[in-house]
Order: C-alpha cells, then sequence, then structure tokens
C-alpha cells in the first residue's frame, strides 16, 4: 500500500500488551483489496496479536432506511463468510458509533478505521481518533475507497471535471496496486452471531424505517459486485460509448457497491485497464468509463470534503448559480407537482414517470434520466430550495447509491455546480435545460418507457 493512503494520528507507539489490533470497518465493507484490513493484519501480526474487525450496525443512521440495510446486510453476511474462512475474528455490534466503539479501545493496541467523507461519520471518526489518542492508542485511517487518496489528487476545491482531471490523471499510476489479504497469525475472540438472524428480524430490531423496502433487483455483496463487474466487462463495457441512452442498459450498476465499499475502485479501474490491452474494448469505451470512475466520482469526494455546506440548499452551489436563480425566482411554473405525485408516477410526463418509477421499484436510476429528473423537479417546484429538498431527500431514500457524496455532488450539479451559465430561459434561467424532446431526439426513448412500464 502507498503510504500516502494512511493518516496517522497520534505518535503513540503500538502496544504489544494488549489483546488485539482494533479494526473499525465502517465504509470499506469488504475482504479483498480493502488496505484498512491489510494493513491492520499486518501490524497485527507484527505485534503478535489478533485483529479484531468490529462491524456496528446502527439503525438511526442517517436517511438509511430498510432498502439500505437489505443491502448491505446481504454483503455482511457474504463478508462475514469470507473473513471467518479466512481465519479473521468479525465481531457485529449494535448500537450508536462512538458509544459502542470506544469501549473496544481500553484492550486495543492499535485501532485503524477506514475513511468517510461526508460530515456525520466524518465527526464520529474524528472523535475516535481524539480519544485513542486521549487513550494513548496508536491511531491511523486508511482511504482504500478512492482511487487516489483525496489530498493526494487536489488539496482545494476544484471548480469542474476539467480542473481535476489533470491533476487526478497525472497521479493515478501511483495508486494502482493491490494487496493480497495477509494471512492472520493469531486468533482471538469474535462473536458475528447477530448475523444468525434474517435479514427482517434484524432491520425490525434495529429500529429502522420500513416504508422504503428491498429492492428485489439489486443483492448486496462483494461476490455480486466482482459478478457484476465481471458481466459489465462483457455486455457493458464494449458498448459503453452509448451508455447515455438509458434504454441501452451498458452502464455497470456499479455505483450502490462501491457506496457500500463492497468493490475496490482501484480493483475496477485496474480490470477495466485490462479490457483494453486484451482488445476487449475500444480505447474510447474504456477511457469514457474511467472518466466517471475516477474523474467525476472522485470531483465529488473532493467537493463534499472542502465545501462545508455540501448539505444545505443556501451553501451548495455557486454565486452564478444563486444569482440566475434569484432573478427567476418569482417566475411563474408551469405546472407545480409536490413528492406524492411523483412517488405514484402521476404527472404529465411519461418520460418522467418511468424513470420514477425504475427509482421507487429498483433502487436505480440511469444517468441521463437522474439529471433529466432532478431538472424537472426543479421545474415543476414553487421554489429553487423546495426542489432541492425534494429531490435530495427522493434521492437518499430511494437509491440504493444514495447518501454518497456523489449524490450531494449531483443534486447540486443540477442547481449548476461543476457546470456553468446557459442560454437563459423562464424558470430554470440560466441553470442548464432538458426537455422530452431533447430525449427523444438523442436516445429510444419510448424503448425505455416501456421497459420501465413493465416494472
Ligand atoms: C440528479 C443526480 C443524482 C445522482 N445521484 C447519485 C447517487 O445518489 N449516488 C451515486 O453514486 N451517483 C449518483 N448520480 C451519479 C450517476 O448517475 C450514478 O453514479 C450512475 O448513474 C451510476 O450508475 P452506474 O454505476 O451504472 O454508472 P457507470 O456509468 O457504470 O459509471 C461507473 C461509475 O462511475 C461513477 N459515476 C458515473 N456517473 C457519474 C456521475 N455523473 N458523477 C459522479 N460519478 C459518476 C459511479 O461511481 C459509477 O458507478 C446522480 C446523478 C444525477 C444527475
Amino acid at each position: 500500500m502507498k503510504k500516502t493512503r494512511m493518516h496517522q494520528h497520534n505518535t503513540h507507539r503500538p502496544d504489544e500488551n494488549k489483546d488485539y489490533v482494533l479494526y473499525w470497518m465502517q465504509a470499506s465493507q469488504r475482504y479483498r483489496h480493502n488496505d484498512a484490513l491489510n494493513a491492520a493484519i499486518k501490524l497485527a501480526n507484527r505485534l503478535d496479536l489478533p485483529v479484531k474487525v468490529l462491524f456496528v450496525l446502527f439503525g438511526d443512521f442517517k436517511d438509511a432506511n430498510a432498502r439500505h440495510f437489505h443491502f448491505m446486510l446481504e454483503g455482511l453476511k457474504t463478508l462475514r463468510t469470507a473473513l471467518e474462512k479466512n481465519g479473521i475474528d468479525f465481531t457485529v455490534r449494535t448500537g450508536a458509533f462512538t458509544e459502542t466503539v470506544s469501549p473496544y479501545l481500553r484492550r486495543a493496541g492499535a485501532f485503524v478505521m477506514d475513511a468517510s467523507y461526508l460530515k456525520p461519520p466524518r465527526e464520529i471518526k474524528a472523535s475516535l481518533a481524539q480519544e485513542a489518542t486521549t487513550k494513548g492508542v496508536y491511531a491511523f485511517t486508511v482511504e482504500s475507497d478512492l482511487i487516489v487518496p483525496l489530498k493526494e489528487a487536489s488539496q482545494k476545491e476544484e471548480h469542474a471535471a476539467r480542473t481535476l482531471r489533470p491533476k487526478i490523471t497525472g497521479v493515478v499510476e501511483r495508486y494502482l496496486t493491490l494487496d493480497a489479504t495477509p494471512v492472520v497469525e493469531h486468533h482471538g475472540v469474535a462473536d458475528a452471531s447477530l448475523l444468525d438472524d434474517s435479514n427482517e428480524t434484524i432491520i425490525e430490531s434495529l429500529g429502522v424505517d420500513t416504508t422504503i423496502t428491498k429492492s428485489p433487483f439489486y443483492e448486496g455483496g462483494e461476490d455480486k459486485a466482482h459478478e457484476t463487474l465481471e458481466s459489465f466487462l462483457q455486455e457493458g463495457l464494449p458498448f459503453y460509448t452509448e451508455s447515455s441512452d438509458p434504454s441501452k442498459h451498458v452502464t455497470s450498476t456499479l455505483s450502490m457497491y462501491l457506496h457500500f465499499g463492497m468493490i475496490s475502485p482501484v480493483y475496477v479501474y485496474n480490470r477495466v485497464k485490462k479490457a483494453k490491452t486484451e482488445g476487449n474494448a475500444s480505447n474510447e469505451a474504456v477511457d469514457a468509463f474511467l472518466e466517471q470512475l475516477l474523474v467525476r466520482r472522485e470531483l465529488a469526494f473532493n467537493y463534499v470534503w472542502h465545501r462545508e455546506g455540501y448539505d444545505r440548499f443556501e451553501t451548495m452551489t455557486d454565486n452564478w448559480a444563486y444569482e440566475t436563480m434569484r432573478a427567476h425566482q418569482d417566475d411563474k411554473r408551469p405546472v407545480v407537482y409536490g413528492k406524492d405525485d411523483y412517488i405514484h408516477f402521476n404527472t404529465h410526463d411519461p418520460y418522467f414517470n418511468a424513470a420514477m418509477k425504475s427509482m421507487v421499484k429498483t433502487g436505480y436510476m440511469h444517468n441521463t434520466m437522474r439529471m433529466y429528473w432532478g431538472k424537472k423537479i426543479i421545474e415543476w417546484s414553487k421554489t429553487f430550495e423546495e426542489a432541492y429538498e425534494t429531490i435530495l431527500s427522493l434521492n437518499n431514500a430511494y437509491f440504493i447509491d444514495g447518501r454518497d457524496p456523489v449524490s450531494y455532488a449531483s443534486v447540486a450539479w443540477l442547481f449548476g455546480k461543476h457546470d456553468h451559465g446557459w442560454t437563459e430561459r423562464a424558470v430554470l434561467g440560466k441553470l442548464r435545460y432538458m426537455n422530452g424532446k431533447g430525449l427523444k431526439r438523442k436516445y429510444a426513448i419510448e424503448a425505455y418507457v416501456n421497459q420501465c412500464e413493465k416494472l
């Protein structure tokens, strides 16, 4: 692992007289290509201690509902099998993060975390790092869910993809190494029996919001993530230059697995690059995919890290966008709808209703339709602020990949972030506009509508 993936929180010495090296697994929910896990095992072996992988189920996690928990629990069950098969102690507990992790620090010879970028988990991790420091426990965080560690790509908020691109592509080659998971040399006590119950029972006992249910279309887990990647390499990647057509289904659907850390983005990057050298996909297709995975995805992480107010309407976008919204705040909206109309597919627009059906029923929506969907909600809301709240709440409630840095950056993009001004028009002002005629002209949109009707 490249040293710059690792951030040390203090200079205490790792203590071999304690009971284990503690890895609180939160963001990187996988066995393979997990640099935080690898670093914890290596250190534990060096200290002649077992490694304790701790996972905490917290039912009140911001905006999470049964749909997210089902996907995550499916993953945790396969993860448990992989960890136990490889002799790694896996302990699962329920409760609030800090209160649950904190007691384990007392017996830890070192404390390892994976990295978070959104404010709530970031703050919890900072406070646990502080607590470890106060208690004299050596602690560090490893960034394993970005291809290029955040600050190695850029030290400031980037204006747009075009400003991040040269920086990140200039250093990416340094970060493509993947290590095999080390063999664990010592064993301790573990207890993941909480996962013996059915997912429904676990979800009920955690008091998770069950109004939005499991997706019957997507299953969580590291094995599923790898299967999804392999079938994308065969069936999607060769045609990826046509991926903006929502009727074609040639994108990877990896976003939900990346969100839960069920697959390493470095592994995805390397496998896709290999397809190019093996002649399975054109340069254009591979470059177009890596632009999304590397530049667009990591631009979102840059955004939430550097922009304190990424989650509030008043602070999420740029001045030119606020100016144009102010100038158009009183424009008459062509029609006004609310959340209820959206989730019951009850607008006059068949393309929007189809996209909404995909979101509600499957937990996923194609990127072109996410853009169209969000732009329509702006057009049909009484105010820009109300539109922002509606879009963000639907996004984070229904998408399995919601509640991600990419969610916040993409919703802000609808309001001009990482974009530029366009020809001024009613309601949207200089914000980019999209209409059904454009979808009809460029894509087999009627085929998409038919596909969604069958859901
Ligand atoms: C209004 C709106 C809301 C969105 N909400 C989310 C969200 O909640 N969570 C989320 O992960 N993505 C979101 N996106 C970005 C994008 O639509 C999804 O990442 C993409 O559709 C996921 O499908 P895929 O994995 O098949 O993508 P692929 O085309 O296969 O792309 C590969 C990977 O690149 C990344 N990627 C693709 N498109 C983008 C993009 N435009 N911006 C940043 N990264 C990208 C994703 O990690 C994706 O898995 C949103 C986009 C818009 C316009």
